[in-house]
């Protein structure tokens, strides 16, 4: 597979076309950004271990039976994956209430919530990624009421695959972010995970000492990002 030209740039990742139209190369960079791309930086290392996070995580997904985008690892800081028709919608799934949830509704971070709560975004940074429901997204278009079931189904069962992946190695799996789309070559298909599964995306506490091991860490100022991201890759086995 020859790597091509540049396809799109995004705020951690620009993505390659192949010499094959169904696949495309996923470059991760060493870019972090918050608050919607108001605070940037770069941090040595970032790209290479989110590659490995992101490649271990795709990995123990297809063993578990959720298709993913993902197909391999080509070098330390890409991957080969399926080239997507990505739906323009964030799906969060929060174990515990932190972040916009804690804010919106006045409830303390780190609440325990007694099963896990799904949201929906529109992914939109003009307009800040408005959560949205059922409704805004098959009325408006965004995406089809068969398609909103399988990111519900999907998504749920996503956790329950992850949440005990992170609680083996001593961490909370707080909260994360998944975006689906249908593979180029089975646009008619099921729907199919894409993006990344990185410490970028989600809330990862130490279960003991709750710990942020995650981008909150860039977004509070709290120092030691990759470091705690790099101690996420060995805790989950995933090879450096
Ligand atoms: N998230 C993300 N991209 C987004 C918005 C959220 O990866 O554009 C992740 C975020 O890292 C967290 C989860 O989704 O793990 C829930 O985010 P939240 O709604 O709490 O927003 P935040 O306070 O992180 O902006």
């Amino acid at each position: 597979m020859e790597k091509r030209n540049e396809l799109y740039r995004g705020k951690a990742k620009t993505v390659y076309t192949t010499d094959d139209p169904h696949y495309l190369v996923m470059h991760y960079r060493d870019d972090v950004s918050a608050f919607d791309g108001v605070k940037l930086a770069k941090l040595d290392l970032k790209g290479e271990t989110n590659n490995r996070i992101n490649a271990h995580v795709m990995g123990v997904l297809e063993s578990a039976g959720v298709k993913t985008h993902f197909v391999r690892l080509l070098n330390e800081r890409e991957s080969l994956v399926k080239a997507m028709k990505m739906l323009p919608i964030e799906c969060v799934v929060r174990n515990v209430c932190a972040g916009s949830m804690a804010k919106r509704y006045g409830i303390d971070e780190g609440t325990r919530l007694p099963e896990p709560i799904f949201e929906f975004f529109l992914k939109s940074d003009a307009l800040h990624d408005p959560l949205c429901n059922d409704d805004h997204i098959r009325v408006l278009g965004w995406a089809s009421a068969d398609e909103i079931g399988q990111m519900k189904t999907l998504t749920h069962r996503v956790n329950a695959v992850l949440k005990p992946l992170f609680a083996g190695a001593g961490i909370d799996l707080v909260d994360y972010k998944l975006e689906f789309g249908h593979p180029l070559d089975d646009p008619q298909g099921p729907l199919v995970l894409g993006d990344e599964f990185t410490p970028d995306g989600c809330r990862l506490w130490d279960t003991k000492s709750g710990e942020k091991l995650d981008k909150d860490r860039f977004r509070r100022d709290l120092g030691e990002v990759i470091e705690r991201y790099r101690e996420v890759a060995i805790r989950i086995g995933a090879p450096l």
